[in-house]
């Protein structure tokens, strides 16, 4: 199956690239919640975000550090709210690990991302330490 975002970073369909480097490519998105809307995408054709080798991750954030404050000064907003819908039950239309990265302005009407909802009721303490649990101990 053909991806979109590799097609992109292949430049086999066009989009406004605004930044590339060694793993990471960044382009306005075609479908915009704002103006200066950006994608950031690994290079690397990966499903999720814990799919992605700890390097990948990294130079991700690394790119996305970088690219933060150019993008919201470029079209004068205030603020950016930064989200990855990460995996298909979670509404990720393109499988491949984006990260969307949309100027906010105070009073803009958008909402924020825990609105999502409609919450958990879970205990707290159980699910907490499930979590732990599962979190396995990073070498050392
Ligand atoms: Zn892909």
């Amino acid at each position: 199956m053909v991806c979109l975002i590799c097609s992109i970073i292949e430049r086999r369909i066009p989009a406004k690239v605004v930044y590339e480097d060694t793993y990471s490519v960044a382009f306005l998105d075609a479908r915009p919640a704002a103006p200066g809307h950006t994608m950031l995408v690994p290079r690397a054709h990966t499903l999720r975000v814990e799919d992605l080798t700890p390097e990948q991750a990294q130079a991700l954030f690394s790119s996305l550090h970088r690219i933060l404050a150019p993008i919201r000064e470029a079209v004068g907003a205030d603020a950016t709210t930064i989200g990855v819908n990460n995996g298909p039950g979670s509404g990720q239309e393109v499988q491949h690990v984006h990260i969307h990265i949309i100027p906010r302005h105070r009073g803009d009407g958008g909402s924020i991302v825990q609105s999502i909802g409609p919450g958990g009721r879970a205990n707290p303490e159980e699910i907490g330490e499930k979590i732990k649990q599962a979190i396995k101990p990073t070498g050392g």
